[in-house]
């Protein structure tokens, strides 16, 4: 029996003011993480303000997204234009969490590690996309986290848990610390067998090593770097929470964006082979297409090659 019977548009309703929040706090990490000055990078004790004028933000102009509409997208106190970005990230956020309970089964261990991993990649895509920044101190807890997440199968092996999927498939989840008689998510259907902690360590490490070796060849021949530290933490955690296999598919699915984006723009700009793409945006955009399509598209693949 669920824990909490509700139908899922109501869980989703009852998640979403969550969502929104956790988008704000977002804003916040994006905004200030970067930072260079320590004091500025105070994400826990400081209060609200205008990144402009400094101004504190009054509470009621701070709720997610109905702030924004109220001030017309423009601060109270000096006018500035708040970027789009703020209402995005909050609307983002609140599509996270409302929408994944649609994905995955509430409240188990794979729906939080789901939900973690959003909204790391929420954050991550942003700082990099406007500061070309990965912070370190995301990145390292979530390698940690990554592979703490595929103890408690150790421990709770007899527990694992089978459910009937929609497609006459047996799912097994990693729910067994947090099992709660299983919410259903009505899009459930993808999952295999869960992470291992090899497959999570292989990928941590594979993550940072692999593209480092690729980064020396790169550099050997163009003198250059070609990928920024940051994209290898980032994969490496990626690595930890998914499995190494998923690790490389997201590495080759965000080269192929990359390089989707990155050719015609070098073409446009001729001399641009120099210029810096946010590969962090790529690896963030290209994780939940191989998270939920992965198995499928590999499936194809090796199909494919006969
Ligand atoms: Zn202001």
């Amino acid at each position: 029996m669920p824990f909490l019977d509700l139908p899922p548009w109501l869980l989703s309703l009852v998640l979403l003011p969550f969502g929104l929040i956790l988008g704000s706090f977002c804003n916040v990490l994006i905004h200030r993480l970067p930072q260079e000055e320590e004091a500025e990078r105070n994400v826990v004790t400081k209060n609200s303000y205008c990144p402009s004028c400094k101004a504190p933000i009054k509470p009621w102009h701070n709720l997610p997204l109905l702030g924004w509409l109220w001030l017309r997208g423009k601060c109270a106190a000096c006018g500035w234009r708040i970027p789009f970005r703020y209402p995005l990230v909050e609307a983002l956020g609140g599509v996270i969490l409302a929408g994944s309970i649609w994905l995955f089964p509430f409240g188990t261990l794979i729906w939080l590690k789901a939900v973690i991993c959003g909204f790391a990649l929420l954050v991550l895509f942003f700082t990099d996309f406007t500061e070309m920044i990965l912070p370190d101190v995301l990145q390292f807890p979530l390698m940690a986290l990554g592979v703490l997440f595929t103890l408690p199968q150790l421990f709770f092996t007899e527990k694992m848990i089978a459910i009937p999927s929609g497609r006459g498939l047996t799912d097994f989840l990693q729910a067994s610390l947090w099992h709660n008689g299983l919410q259903p998510a009505p899009s459930w259907t993808i999952f295999g067998e869960p992470v291992t902690w090899q497959a999570s360590l292989i990928g941590l490490v594979l993550g940072y090593g692999g593209p480092w070796l690729l980064n020396a060849t790169y550099k050997a021949l163009r003198k250059t770097d070609g990928l920024g530290m940051g994209d290898f933490k980032m994969l490496a955690w990626l690595g930890a929470f998914w499995g190494w296999g998923p690790m490389l598919g997201i590495l080759f699915g965000g080269a192929a964006l990359g390089a989707v984006v990155g050719v015609p723009l070098m073409l446009m700009r001729r001399a641009g082979a120099q210029s810096m793409l946010p590969f962090g945006c790529f690896l963030a955009l290209a994780t939940p297409v191989i998270v939920f399509y992965g198995p499928g598209l590999w499936h194809w693949y090796s199909g494919f090659l006969g």
